[in-house]
């Protein structure tokens, strides 16, 4: 978090640097909370209740992140037409995320979507539920609900 305000000047936001640097070196010398200020410090530089808070605040916005890339590819499965977000995934049309996951180091996790959100559209990425998607994986590419429809 940003101690920045608008339209602090660059006198004034030094001292707020200065004030943190302070705060911070008094608050390690007592092992008390570099957050909260209060409670010992458990969890590296936090006490745990605040560590558990900025956990749960990263979760949220890596969600957030996720849930807006899945919007820009379409915000449903292609397959069966799920809309709730927490089933969605995004599916590799050839079949090809394997390649991906070699030659990239990605594993379809956070990291992945963050790059994906500040680039144009991939062809080769489509929305798709966890269901559909390992349906698909499991027969040969084409998910089983395709059979249904003929
Ligand atoms: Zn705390
Ligand atoms: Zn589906
Ligand atoms: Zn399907």
């Amino acid at each position: 978090m940003s101690n920045r305000k608008v339209g602090l000047s660059s006198q004034a936001y030094a001292r707020v640097l200065e004030y943190n640097t302070n705060r911070r070196t008094r608050l390690r010398s007592e092992r008390l909370c570099d957050s909260c200020g209060q409670r010992p410090r458990t969890q590296n530089t936090r006490c745990s209740e605040c560590w558990t808070k900025e956990q749960a605040r990263n979760k949220a916005y890596r969600n957030q992140l996720m849930r807006q890339v899945i919007l820009m590819y379409g915000g449903k499965c292609i397959c069966c037409n799920e809309l709730r977000f927490e089933f969605l995934t995004l599916d590799h049309v050839n079949n090809d995320g394997f390649k991906e996951r070699r030659e990239r180091g990605y594993r379809g996790g956070y990291g992945f979507y963050k790059k994906l959100i500040n680039i144009p559209l991939r062809e080769d990425l489509q929305v798709m539920c966890y269901n559909c998607n390992l349906g698909k994986a499991r027969c040969g590419g084409t998910c089983p609900h395709a059979w249904d429809k003929k």
